[in-house]
């Protein structure tokens, strides 16, 4: 449960917590944003999130709303207000807010920022990894710059629906060549028969993951091998296993793809390999 919010500078109850109408990011999508893991009260990856949100913002030509060390103060205190062990931290930071208008408001408008925290099952992720999830395929319908985390998720919102009408919990999305980019919320990689894992490069067409970057660490230093390269969602229903990478989710088992079974259908040794390896990994940069 969400119990206080930061909005701009005061951390307010939740039921309190408001953006003016005249949001920028409400009425434009005009805003970026960041979700973070916590884990045992500790907030992972963040340095990686904060410097991608720098990134975002720089992208859209917004300045940072205040320095790192202040955003890294809020998300602290957040995490801290909401008694956060495990969860999550979110992150929203917005132009701000001006009358209507296509142009950019004066440049000493200031940012709308906002940042929540809530706490999840620990074993949450844990327990879904045990029995993988179905993903199903989706155009993807999304803008050139899937490479910003802007807040401009509609095409996300569809597809994920289309995916829980189906009974499953991620869409993969398929570009018009017919290669998979990444999930609606996370990426997607595939292990082949020889055990190479496979994902997609990092291009305009997808956000570039913290947890995919972590894992490729991880990869390396197991000296394991990775090919970052296109695959279709044929490739993936006949490979030897699959999985998706999420700040949340970590490294979660896909089991089936379109109704139909990767592997045997169940979370298989090579993915069980790739969370175990992940989780090392941060527990030694902590
Ligand atoms: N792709 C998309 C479209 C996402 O929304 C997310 C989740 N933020 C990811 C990939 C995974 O990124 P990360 O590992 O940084 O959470």
């Amino acid at each position: 449960m969400t119990r206080v919010v930061y909005v701009n500078g005061r951390y307010r109850p939740y039921a309190q917590a408001f953006v003016h109408v005249e949001d920028r990011g409400f009425q434009f999508a005009d805003s970026v944003y960041e979700v973070c893991d916590v884990k045992g009260g500790a907030i992972i990856d963040r340095d990686p999130h904060l410097a991608r949100l720098a990134r975002s913002l720089s992208e859209l030509q917004m300045p940072m709303p205040m320095t790192m060390a202040a955003l890294r103060l809020v998300l602290r205190e957040t995490v801290r207000r909401n008694r956060v062990r495990n969860g999550l931290v979110y992150l929203q930071v917005s132009r701000g807010v001006a009358e209507r208008d296509f142009a950019f408001p004066p440049p000493d408008t200031p940012a709308t920022i906002v940042c929540l925290a809530r706490s999840l099952p620990p074993d949450y992720a844990a327990a879904r990894a045990e029995r993988g999830i179905a993903v199903v395929t989706a155009p993807d319908i999304r803008w050139r710059r899937c490479d910003i985390k802007t807040v401009m998720l509609l095409p996300a919102v569809l597809a994920k629906r289309e995916a829980a009408l189906k009974g499953a919990k991620e869409a993969w999305l398929v570009n018009e060549a017919g290669f998979v980019t990444e999930g609606a919320s996370s990426n997607a990689w595939i292990i082949t028969e020889d055990g190479r894992v496979v994902t997609p490069g990092l291009s305009a067409s997808i956000l570039p993951g913290v947890t995919r970057a972590t894992l490729i660490e991880a990869i390396a230093r197991e000296g394991l091998i990775l090919e970052e390269r296109h695959f279709t969602p044929a490739e993936a229903a006949g490979a030897r296993e699959a999985f998706i990478t999420s700040a949340t989710n970590t490294v979660m088992p896909v089991v089936s793809i379109n109704g139909s079974a990767i592997g045997d259908g169940r979370p298989g040794p090579l993915t069980r390999q790739m969370r175990r390896i992940f989780h090392k990994t941060v527990a030694i940069k902590e």
